[in-house]
């Protein structure tokens, strides 16, 4: 069946180039990076050059990047390593939107006693900076604020946040992994102690993602073992992912101009289409700064679960809230703390987009939709002029 794919914050697909480049370290270089000999000590320079390329995309120094597991590892690993190695401090500052690899994170960690500041969004998902502000003290040991949201897609003024918290000399941390792959991230430009990277989000495999640590912040590693990762990240590195993450991170930089135009055309296209083809919906975020893949919107009256099966039957993937809140029918946490009505943050769908979306399947998908709303908005018992339940 053809797929057309709208679910990229959620995973996107392996660039050919990046399978490429991976497939020999699976078959005849299965050295181990760490080994003495030169068949080892190969697949070792090839991830010294993926950790250039990783961090040539984000303006860092190669040293400063920590291979991982994935972006939840990148997340936990940074905040743990803020509380671990300031122990006289205690205070977590985050937001109420972030994705659950630091949210959930945040909440167990406040049940062992930390004091956990969740600072809230507006209506369009914007952070208020004095709030921000306002919620620092001589007790935070790191202020840990998403750069780019998976569900709405907003972005957060990193730069501004940035300085604020550095100006108070507390440890900063972003989630960026939405972000890089989809709009410039430069960390000699923004004045972050550590942030996460995910490889699946930008066309490398999944299970493998990174860590940019600042030269000098104080670290501790999660994974306590070998002297992998000059021993800031212990266990054998999974090598052929490393290495199609640094082609994955190279094609990224340089599609980021066509992100920027083509890709967020598309996007645009596909939401002003829906908005006049489709009535009472709503753009979630859509007043703020966006990436430029993401549309967060709501169909009001009726469920976002059942406008998901319906276009799967057409092969359109999408997804509502993030992927992995899909399976519970409560409303995203997300669109509950941007203080979506019920009736719209039900029927909210992403779709979100990348560099291999075409016009064709945008027209495919403009074309599916309204009907599907139509039909669901007819047995809805909330929906104008249907008899109440
Ligand atoms: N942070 C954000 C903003 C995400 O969107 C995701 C994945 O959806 C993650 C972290 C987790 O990344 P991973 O799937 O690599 O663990």
């Amino acid at each position: 069946m053809r797929i057309v794919y709208a679910d990229s914050n959620a995973t996107t697909r392996v660039a050919p180039e990046v399978m490429e480049e991976m497939l020999p370290y699976y078959g005849e270089f299965y050295g181990n990076p760490s080994s003495m000999h030169f068949f080892g000590g190969h697949v070792g320079r090839k991830i010294k050059d993926a950790r250039e390329k990783v961090a040539a995309s984000i303006g860092a120094r190669p040293e400063e990047i920590i291979f991982t597991s994935c972006g939840t590892e990148s997340n936990n690993t940074a905040i743990r390593a803020a509380i671990v190695s300031n122990p006289d401090k205690k205070q977590i500052v985050t937001t109420r939107v972030e994705h659950p690899a630091v949210k959930n994170l945040c909440e167990d960690l406040a049940k062992r006693g930390y004091p956990v500041t969740f600072l809230p969004v507006d209506r369009q998902g914007r952070l208020d900076l004095d709030t921000l502000d306002a919620s620092l003290s001589e007790n935070t040991a790191i202020v840990s604020i998403m750069w780019a949201n998976n569900e709405s897609g907003v972005l957060f003024p990193i730069e501004q946040i940035a300085q604020k918290v550095k100006s108070k000399g507390i440890v900063f941390h972003t989630d960026a992994v939405q972000a890089v792959g989809k709009i410039p991230v430069d960390v000699t430009a923004v004045d972050v102690d550590m942030l996460s990277i995910s490889g699946h989000k930008l066309h490398a495999p999944k299970g493998v993602a990174a860590l940019y640590v600042k030269r000098g912040t104080k670290y501790s590693p999660l994974l306590i073992g070998g002297h992998q990762e000059s021993g800031r990240r212990g266990g054998t590195e999974n090598a052929a992912s490393i290495i199609g993450f640094g082609k994955a991170c190279e094609l990224a930089g340089a599609h980021l101009d066509e992100m920027a135009t083509r890709v967020c055309g598309l996007r645009d296209k596909l939401e002003s289409e829906i908005q006049c083809r489709i009535p009472d919906t709503i753009v979630n975020g859509g007043g703020a700064i966006r990436l430029p893949n993401t549309t967060s919107i709501g169909f009001q009256y009726v469920e976002g679960e059942s406008i998901l099966l319906m276009l799967d039957q057409f092969g359109i993937c999408a997804s509502s809230g993030s992927a992995c809140t899909s399976g519970s029918l409560e409303p995203s946490h997300v669109l509950r703390a941007m203080g979506v009505p019920f009736t719209s943050a039900h029927g909210s769908i992403r779709f979100s987009l990348d560099r291999y979306s075409t016009e064709e399947e945008i027209d495919f998908i403009l074309e599916k939709l309204p009907p599907i709303i139509s039909r669901l908005r007819r047995i809805s018992p909330f929906w104008k002029g249907n008899p109440e339940p």
